[in-house]
């Protein structure tokens, strides 16, 4: 009831928010951050020029970046800082005064600038140190070739600040240009207009044209080649992966087609996608133009790809239309897994994609489960004051972010919802959006338009899942269900009941194994389908996830669990399997195989296992 009252005030303040006065500057245009020290309301960067050298023996970024700003009658910028050595600041082309604020453990320091209320640029000459949180600096041993250094960055949600001094809110918005040194042999490649050759001197040119937050800013630096799917997709990887990467992702181009057919022109001309090496923390990250993804969706069969749908997605929400603050998460994400599952319907028909639905409608259970005693953490809307954004990058966000969407789709029918859908990305294209204004928009032009009643604000604000969500079926399911009972009750396994199961039928047949099941069923099933050395990464997690819930171990399925554990980087894969040690009182056992890995892993992933364990580096 609380939010309720509330509404009308919030909506005042969104609607005048809404109409600033062009010649007016003071107008408060952009809402409250507890993320960032930025107060763009007062002087606000537009445009970024970075010209930085990678140098892999000092492993450091050293270089400058210059702001063009809109400067409200200002005497001081403050840009967000963390980890960063300040050499020198200019505003416009002379020296000038700056200092760094009080280091905070979550968001570093603000770097205040002194300038005249008629300044127009500043330029930052700085570089990074090693306790820099964006970077991860891999030896050759890391990468797949295993001859050649490699670099990446992953700036979501606030790491952008530990390799550029910028400000770092999802409000702020700027367009980049970029000139990179790296070593000759390798070659660098951003979220912006990318090179298809090495050049020479291994110096790069970067232009992103259009606006961008500061946490889509991305670069890696590689022995890396590229192979063009289409005139406007194509994918980068090691030479050794060149091959297997372009065939398993030959379908972007008909993604791209099918999102733009749902929700209008794809807005970023080139739609790319770079293969990491394995110790990249996410599945994907959506920077523009260039996706950066895992390689552990190379499966060899098409089958994790729906992962691609996922960050093509956010090429419309997310990037095109992006959350205001980290409390608003779920606008980037809960609206991409349902445009992604969309997507994966259009091209693979409506059983995979009901598949992929009831898997995350799964994970929703387990999210709501365990964070049963913080109920506040499974509203969609959050409170992460005082919080690492990361806290609320959770399946809250994303799944139930999607059944919200997809029970409003049931709702007002989905030729309504889908023109409703088309007109919210245009009309916010370019621009921010926080929970309150999506709220006025979806009431203005959806419900109020079609004199429908919709339970929104108990979705928004409340904990826990409504009782009016979608039901999600899937017959595929079921039979995979029935199958497993047969093959238990038999105790013989019928493969060819299995044979035209995909991945997410397996996924949902291993993790519905019955709480009473025995070693010796686990070791029916193994010797029948050899989940132990699955290729299949997502299969193999969910098999390691129960081999230690079951306790079904011995030397085989340890070494494979621990290889994956050291190899492998992606944090939701590495979590899952460290939280089954935990939840089973076996930390010591994980303990000793995360000391191993962790140097492996990038610091968004140890942050996360660190805490889980209570390890102390
Ligand atoms: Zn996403």
């Amino acid at each position: 009831m609380k939010n309720l009252f509330l509404l009308p005030l919030v909506f005042t303040l969104i609607m005048s928010c809404e109409n600033p006065k062009k010649e007016d500057k003071t107008t408060n245009k952009y809402v409250e951050e507890t993320h960032s020290f930025a107060k763009p309301n007062i002087a606000v960067i537009s445009h970024l020029d970075l010209n930085i050298n990678v140098d892999f023996d000092a492993k450091a970024i050293i270089g400058k970046a210059t702001y063009t700003i809109e400067n409200n009658n200002a005497t001081e910028i403050i840009l967000d800082s963390k980890f960063l050595e300040i050499e020198n600041v200019l505003a416009d082309t002379k020296t000038t005064g700056f200092s760094l604020g009080e280091f905070d453990e979550m968001l570093g320091q603000p770097l205040h600038i002194a300038i005249k209320p008629d300044t127009e640029t500043i330029t930052v000459f700085y570089q990074t140190t090693s306790k820099t949180e964006a970077l991860q600096w891999l030896n050759p041993q890391q990468t797949a070739d295993k001859k050649h250094p490699f670099l990446f960055t992953q700036g979501q949600a606030i790491l952008t600040r530990t390799w550029i001094p910028i400000q770092d809110s999802p409000q702020i918005r700027i367009t980049y240009d970029a000139t990179v040194k790296v070593p000759s042999e390798l070659m660098a490649v951003m979220s912006a207009e990318n090179p298809k050759v090495k050049t020479a001197d291994g110096i790069y040119n970067f232009k992103m044209k259009q606006p961008i937050s500061a946490y889509l800013i991305a670069l890696a630096v590689g022995d890396i080649e590229y192979k063009a799917i289409s005139e406007r997709t194509g994918i980068y990887a090691e030479k050794s992966m060149v091959t297997k990467v372009h065939s398993e992702f030959s379908d972007m181009e008909k993604m791209v087609v099918a999102a733009e057919n749902l929700y209008g022109k794809y807005a970023w001309d080139q739609f790319d996608v770079i293969v990491l090496p394995p110790s990249f923390p996410f599945g994907g990250m959506e920077n523009p133009r260039l996706t950066f993804a895992t390689p552990t969706v190379v499966a060899g069969d098409k089958s994790l790809t729906s992962l691609i749908a996922h960050e093509l997605a956010h090429s419309w929400s997310g990037n095109l239309v992006t959350n205001a603050t980290w409390n608003d998460f779920w606008l980037n994400e809960g609206f991409t897994v349902y445009f992604e599952i969309r997507i994966m319907e259009a091209l693979y028909g409506i059983d995979r994609a009901n598949m992929i639905a009831l898997i995350g409608r799964q994970d929703l259970d387990d999210e709501l489960e365990s964070l049963k005693n913080t109920p506040n953490s499974t509203k969609l809307k959050l409170d992460l004051k005082g919080k690492n954004p990361d806290d609320g990058m959770n399946s809250i966000a994303y799944d139930k972010g999607y059944l919200f969407l997809r029970t409003l789709e049931e709702t007002v029918g989905r030729e309504k919802f889908d023109a409703f859908l088309k007109n919210y990305f245009n009309a916010h294209a370019f621009s921010t959006i926080h929970t309150e204004k999506f709220i006025a928009y979806l009431n203005k032009n959806l419900l109020e338009k079609h004199k429908i009643n919709f339970n929104t604000d108990e979705w928004v604000y409340d904990a826990g899942v409504p009782s009016n969500q979608a039901v999600i079926q899937s017959d595929k399911f079921e039979n995979a269900e029935k199958a497993m009972q047969q093959f238990l009750t038999n105790n013989k396994v019928d493969v060819a009941m299995t044979k035209d199961w995909t991945t997410q039928e397996w996924v949902h047949f291993i993790r519905n194994f019955p709480k009473e099941m025995t070693i010796a069923q686990m070791e029916l099933f193994d010797d029948a389908f050899n989940f132990t050395n699955s290729m299949n990464s997502h299969i193999a997690m969910v098999w390691f996830e129960q081999a230690i819930n079951k306790n079904y171990r011995g030397n085989a399925v340890d070494t494979k669990i621990e290889e994956f554990l050291t190899q492998v980087g992606r944090r939701w894969y590495v979590e899952t399997l460290f939280k089954a040690y935990e939840k089973h009182d076996k930390v010591e056992e994980a303990t000793a195989i995360y000391k191993k890995a962790r140097a492996n892993y990038h610091s968004v992933t140890a942050t996360t296992i660190d805490k889980l364990l209570g390890y102390s580096n």
